[in-house]
């Protein structure tokens, strides 16, 4: 199974919530718990005023990010570092493949990282003949059942464990009834041959400070530490939106980071990637290459409205909220980033055009607003790429007829009166079946039952 891509929203996410109890069951435990963890985490901090710091850190970078990008190249090159500059995933893949096919990489071991999902490096070095194993728990439980992640922090929140105890019983003979710390601890011994086999590790980015060219990664396994040090040699695929100006901006980003994403007042493990294994250091890995990946973010950059979703740290937090998300969970959005995040930035990476119809999954109720960490305005975001659309004709002709059948009616009282008191009468289905013009509302609910009073009449008589 594979993404599908943003255009299938409807029928994946109707799918979901047809055929799929027990996933919905799972995202929707799962989300509330990582919530209710962040919400006892931001109680225990000045949450706002952190809130304010990263906000205009992280403006005040992407206002200058030419700048940074440049002084961030200087650093990662004093430290031995290679720098390489992708404007495109297949700039980005090219890269990749150079770095394997120079040093005749025959395995791989990854660590979680949403760029990688983005750039869909998998399956590109396994079209190479390059072995690849995902490294986090979660991604190796996905990669086992041949499955795209769900949520950006928790690839496998939509299984249960005793979907995992089926996989593993499968792959690693575990009892069907094993505890959740036995099932992890076949994954170790499993995963522990390959890191050692492994010629290259590949990462992410969580930070990149500017100052001293550090790549900061933020985990909880230990599994990231060993891709990036045991192989010889690392690759970091880094956004470029991912830089902060300092290495003290990190210290406050990887603690904001985790408390957003599962409440932990920090990661169980903050590794800080400063370049190649030194004459007098034990361990670490020969060479570090460092990939700077565009892929759509200067278009995003570009957009009046839009770039601020440029200070999204990844944390998952809007997802957790979202009760479309909740419903939905990750793949019916067809693209590694689901939820509220995934609908801000896919019209920026994707182009607008394929990304639609994902700037309207969303109620706009705004909870996405009050836990997001670098205050993103997401539901104006989301508003902006919906006019967007409509300017460029592609929404249906009938939802824009019908709006602005809508808002001629609503502008005149007259005839807005007429057409309500005609809808009370109306039938909204024939034969079971919605007509079609509600269809797509209709989906999955059934015929709401008009009030036999409109709301004038009501407001008049409760003044009386
Ligand atoms: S938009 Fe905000 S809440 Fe959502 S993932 Fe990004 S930083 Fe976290």
């Amino acid at each position: 199974m594979s993404f599908t891509g943003p255009g299938r929203y409807r029928e994946e996410s109707a799918k979901m919530l047809r055929d799929k109890p027990e996933m919905r069951h799972s995202v929707t435990q799962a989300t509330r718990t990582f919530d209710d963890h962040r919400t006892h985490a931001f109680g225990q901090v000045d949450g706002e005023r952190w809130r304010d710091w990263a906000r205009d850190v992280k403006t005040h970078l992407l206002s200058n990010l030419d700048i940074y990008l440049e002084q961030a190249e200087e650093s990662l090159e004093r430290n031995g570092a290679h720098v390489h500059w992708a404007e495109t995933g297949a700039d980005a893949l090219a890269i990749l493949e150079k770095i394997v096919e120079d040093n005749d990489v025959k395995r791989v071991v990854k660590a979680k990282s949403m760029l990688s999902e983005e750039l869909a490096i998998n399956a590109h070095l396994e079209s190479l003949g390059v072995s690849v194993f995902e490294t986090d728990l979660g991604e190796y439980i996905i990669q086992l059942l041949g499955e795209p992640p769900s949520h950006i922090v928790g690839p496998a929140i939509h299984r249960s464990l005793d979907d995992c105890r089926r996989l593993f019983h499968e792959h690693f003979g575990t009892p069907l009834d094993a505890e959740p710390d036995a099932l992890a601890a076949a994954a170790r011994i499993a995963l522990r041959q390959e890191f050692l086999a492994a010629d290259l590790g590949i990462s992410g980015g969580n930070f990149l400070a500017a100052d001293t060219g550090t790549v900061a990664l933020i985990e909880n396994e230990g599994n990231i530490r060993l891709s990036t040090s045991l192989p010889r040699i690392h690759v970091a695929f880094v956004g470029i939106e991912k830089l902060v100006p300092t290495l003290g901006d990190v210290a406050g980003f990887v603690q904001l980071t985790t408390r957003s994403a599962t409440g932990q007042p920090i990661g169980n493990y903050v590794s800080l990637i400063q370049g190649p294994r030194r004459e007098d250091e034990p361990d670490g890995p020969e060479e570090v290459h460092v990939v700077l990946v565009d892929n759509g973010r200067t278009n995003l950059l570009a957009d009046d409205t839009a770039w601020e979703a440029l200070r999204c740290v990844r944390c998952g937090a809007c997802l957790n909220i979202c009760p479309v998300y909740r419903q939905t969970g990750g793949h019916a959005y067809g693209w590694p980033y689901s939820g509220p995040i995934g609908a801000i930035i896919a019209p920026g990476l994707l182009g607008l055009e394929k990304a639609m119809p994902l700037p309207h999954a969303s109620s706009l109720c705004g909870a996405c607003v009050d836990v997001c960490p670098v205050r993103i305005p997401i539901p104006e975001i989301l508003v902006h790429w919906r006019e967007r659309a409509v300017e460029e004709g592609l929404v249906p002709l009938a939802e824009t007829v019908g709006l602005k059948a809508y808002t001629a009616a609503a502008e005149r009282p007259v005839v807005f009166g007429a057409a309500g008191a005609a809808l009370r009468y109306a039938p909204l289905e024939l034969g079971g079946r919605a007509l079609p013009i509600l269809s797509g509302w209709m989906q999955e609910r059934s015929a709401p039952k008009p009030s036999p009073k409109s709301f004038m009449q009501l407001w008049k008589e409760g003044l009386e």
